[in-house]
């Protein structure tokens, strides 16, 4: 074989191995870090008829998601089909997600929510090395999480899960974004009318470093503060916002 020969056949190996992210639909631009407040979410599930168990272990800010993005445009999503989850590559770090990272729909298997993730966003997520597996994409949640530890952030400020007690919405937001030094997606739902903190998503470039991803992103590119069963919409500034307590 001469040196063209071995030349091309290097080519179309890397190729090969490299195409399933060179396809242009799933390139992404950077990361958002969502997380939910789980009491609040499984207060809208219960409303939309799906079944949530109210209970005291809720108070707590659950991941939802590492979500790859592009500026002008949400997604890529489903990034590769023929990559199902697999339950027993997340072994050794299941008890930790059940806490973190928890299913609150009832009855439902607890990976259903990580299988949905991973499927979604993982198989996007994995284009880069530090979250090519389904055990970097999860203890990488896991990571951020810990680092963005809302309720203490909140809490610093005297911002702390009430029944009683509306917050001002700017100054949650303006707590938030005194951590994370970018601006951040707030999101609300509102139950029976009245305003709930719900949703907080942290944008990150490739390196992890937190960049701006504030409601005009929301608002310009339509999906990021909404998914089908919850309605998640950029907190409304001018009403009290509730920070629910179960
Ligand atoms: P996304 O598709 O944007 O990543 O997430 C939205 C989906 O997450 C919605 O279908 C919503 O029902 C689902 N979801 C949010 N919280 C939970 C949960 O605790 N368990 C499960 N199974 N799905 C959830």
């Amino acid at each position: 074989m001469n040196l063209l020969q071995v030349g091309i056949l290097l080519l179309v190996a890397l190729s090969y191995t490299s195409s399933k992210y060179i396809d242009k639909d799933n390139e992404w631009e950077y990361l958002v870090f969502t997380q939910t407040w789980s009491a609040a979410s499984c207060m809208e599930f219960n409303h939309e008829h799906r079944s949530c168990t109210l209970e005291k272990d809720l108070n707590k800010w659950g991941i939802h998601g590492i979500w790859p993005n592009n500026e002008d445009k949400t997604g890529p999503f489903f990034c590769d089909h023929s990559w199902k989850f697999n339950e027993s590559a997340i072994a050794d770090i299941e008890s930790e997600l059940d806490k973190r990272w928890p299913n609150i729909i009832n009855d439902t298997p607890h990976t259903n929510f990580w299988k949905h993730e991973w499927e979604k966003h993982g198989t996007c997520a994995a284009s880069l090395e530090t979250l090519n597996s389904e055990h970097k994409y999860f203890s990488k949640g896991i990571e951020l999480n810990k680092m963005w530890d809302l309720a203490k952030v909140l809490e610093g400020a005297g911002i702390v899960p009430s029944k009683e007690t509306p917050y001002d919405m700017r100054n949650i937001k303006k707590t938030i974004e005194a951590k994370s030094q970018s601006a951040s997606n707030v999101g609300c739902i509102k139950v029976d009318g009245v305003q709930m903190l719900v949703q907080v998503e942290i944008c990150m470039n490739k390196q992890f470093e937190t960049i701006d991803c504030d409601d005009s992103h929301a608002n310009k590119h339509g999906k990021l503060l909404w998914f089908p069963n919850i309605k998640v919409y950029p907190c409304g500034y001018d009403e009290p916002t509730y920070y629910v307590l179960i």
